[in-house]
């Protein structure tokens, strides 16, 4: 088999910093390294060509010291390497980069690419489907496992909910997000790197090519901000001091509903009116909060548009009345049974038709396991700019989407702003509060037409479900563990506490990867970001790479934590004492008071 590993050199996320006398990022004297996830899919490829012969080739697009990092994946086992080099590839964004890749790809020939689910710096999740799309080839994104039998590959992807199987026939695009359980390790390999130009991909490159770079880029960095928050670092002795104290702190942070009263029309072009629309996803059969959050927000958007707010459905027609109790004014549903369960190529095949059908100026996507799934499939296949995992989005001059989006590791924001239509964009749970719901709203119901879906050529064949997964990004309250907590036998009773006062229960990378608790609830930047009102971080070390799942939280509150470990410079209170006796009165006393 031949297998291309997408792979990316990557600065090294905590060396990046913000010059505010430039407000430009400090790139001198960074430490690059090759990104982590990608480094997996080496690993995967490797493995995968112990058991079934052929090749394993990595291919970068990027600057000429991203040898090192195609060295690197030689080192770990890959028989050669292809550096896309070429002035004309510069300041791609991921549409961009994602036809520059599949050109490559066309031009070597390929079974399997394998990727990394997401880069550290910028964060996308957005290149695996989009070079899908433009192959014409069925992806999986997120893969924690992957192997091969009897021709076919079975691949094990971690959702917010827990993990789907699916089973399909290469040719096929796979982003992976763990390691393989077994690691082979490989020769090793001196090259050879082979040097691809444009002129490589395409018979005559012309001035400002469409095809490459910034010109075949729809979407573009404006600015980037420190948005590293100040936290207060506030030592408390007394659980029930803290408690109070950190009440207070959530009622100065306590966030607003989004108003139903739309804001005036801010039309620049006369008569320009346009709709918002949000993709709106299930758990079980109900809306998933982010979806509520995006919609109560959409009202706003709509205003400024001068548009109506409009919320899309796949599957089941049951909600348009709950969705309108939620701000929406029209929804709109492609009913079909097949989309009643998630399926990476049926909804991202449903999306692309509608957007290319329908048109919305704007939809906003939930970054949800999901959304990043579908999302950037359609955006790939219509050739749309799409702005990764916001924070934040509002409408900036003649109703363009102003994006905020973070990272490396959250600790920058960067605003961007594209130019194609229908404008895309996915964003975080928890950055909006849904709407107050309203009984007394008429809502319009429109049944789309999208002609019959195809066969899909990546079956699904079962899967795992832990329901607390996906309530991470929903609860007010997120107690997240530390190895601090000394081992699982404390796990079942924190869980039992938390869910009587309705907190969720998350996990460090350690305690995640010993099975104290599930790898669907590993919160970190190798792990999701949340954003609760409230983070209790129990026996956290609070290192960068874990810090960086909590940025947006309204409140960190540390506990049970030693004295010299950074999480007490990136929380608001510190609470002294065994965390045993601290936390339970803790979420007690402020769950209680959260409710008043
Ligand atoms: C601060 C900042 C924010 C940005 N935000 C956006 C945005 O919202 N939308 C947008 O379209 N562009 C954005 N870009 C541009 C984007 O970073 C580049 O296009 C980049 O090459 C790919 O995006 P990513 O790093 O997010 O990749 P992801 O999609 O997160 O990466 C997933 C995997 O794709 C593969 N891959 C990614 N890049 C390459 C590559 N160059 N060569 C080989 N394989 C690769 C790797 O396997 C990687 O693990 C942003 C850039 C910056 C600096």
């Amino acid at each position: 088999m031949k297998i291309v590993c997408l792979i990316k050199q990557v600065p090294h996320f905590s060396s990046i910093e913000f010059d505010p006398e430039t407000k430009s990022l400090k790139r001198e004297g960074v430490p690059v390294e090759l990104n982590v996830f990608c480094r997996y899919a080496v690993q995967h490829a490797v493995a995968l060509r112990e058991q079934l012969g052929g090749e394993v080739i990595a291919m970068t697009m990027g600057p000429p010291q991203a040898e090192e990092a195609l060295r690197e994946c030689l080192a770990l086992g890959a028989d050669r390497a292809i550096h896309l080099s070429d002035r004309a590839f510069a300041l791609a964004d991921t549409l961009g980069t994602s036809r520059t890749l599949a050109m490559a790809l066309a031009k070597e020939g390929a079974d399997l690419v394998i990727c990394g689910r997401k880069t550290l710096d910028a964060e996308t999740w957005q290149v695996p489907p989009e070079v899908a799309a433009f192959l014409g080839w069925p992806h999986v994104t997120n893969a924690a496992a992957l192997d091969s039998f009897g021709g076919a590959l079975q691949l094990s992807r971690e959702t917010d909910f827990g993990f789907e199987i699916y089973e399909a026939e290469p040719p096929l695009v796979v982003s992976v997000g763990r390691a393989p359980a077994t690691p082979v390790s490989g020769a090793g390999s001196e090259g050879p790197i082979d040097i691809w130009q444009a002129t490589d991909l395409v018979d005559e490159l012309r001035e400002d090519d469409q095809r490459f770079g910034q010109p075949g880029s729809p979407t573009r960095v404006m600015a980037v901000r420190d948005s590293q928050p100040e936290r207060n670092r506030e030592r408390i002795e007394d659980v029930e001091q803290a408690a109070r104290r950190i009440l207070e702190l959530l009622a100065e942070r306590r966030p607003e509903p989004s108003a139903w009263e739309k804001p005036p029309h801010a039309a620049e072009i006369p008569g320009a009116r346009y709709d918002c629309w949000t993709m709106i996803e299930l758990a079980g059969r109900r809306p998933r909060r982010v979806s509520l959050e995006l919609l109560g927000h959409g009202r706003n958007l709509a205003g400024k548009l001068g548009g109506r707010n409009v919320a899309l459905v796949f599957g089941s027609p049951e909600l348009s009345e709950e969705l309108g109790r939620f701000g929406a004014e029209v929804v709109c549903v492609v009913e079909d049974e097949a989309l009643v369960d998630y399926h990476p190529e049926l909804w991202g095949e449903t999306l692309k038709r509608v957007l290319d059908q329908e048109r919305p100026h704007v939809l906003l996507v939930p970054a949800t396991g999901r959304g990043r799934d579908y999302g950037p499939r359609a955006a790939g296949e219509l050739e749309l700019g799409m702005t990764g995992d916001c924070v934040g989005v509002d409408i900036a001059k003649a109703g363009r989407l102003l994006q905020q989006k973070p990272a490396y590791g959250g600790y920058i924001t960067s605003v961007i702003l594209g130019r194609t239509n229908p404008q895309l964009a996915t964003v975080r749970p928890r950055m909006y509060e849904p709407v107050e719901p309203r009984d007394d709203v008429d809502v319009e119901v429109r049944n789309l037409k999208i002609g019959a879906l195809p066969e899909p050529r990546v079956r699904r064949a079962g899967g795992t479900t832990d329901r607390d997964s996906y309530k991470i990004d929903d609860a007010d309250v997120v107690s997240l563990l530390g190895p601090g907590i000394g081992g699982p036998e404390p796990v079942p009773l924190i869980e039992e506490g938390a869910a009587a006062v309705g907190a969720a229960v998350a996990g460090t990378r350690e305690v995640c990867e010993a099975g104290w608790l599930p790898l669907t609830r590993q919160v970190g930047i190798l792990g999701r970001p949340v954003a609760p009102r409230l983070l209790v971080a129990v026996g956290v070390r609070g290192d960068e790479e874990e810090a960086a799942g909590f940025v947006k939280a309204g409140v960190i509150v540390a506990v049970g934590a030693e004295d010299s470990a950074p999480i007490n410079d990136a929380a608001d209170v510190i609470v002294a004492g065994d965390w045993r006796r601290v936390l339970q009165p803790l979420h007690d006393q402020v769950s209680a008071g959260l409710k008043t």
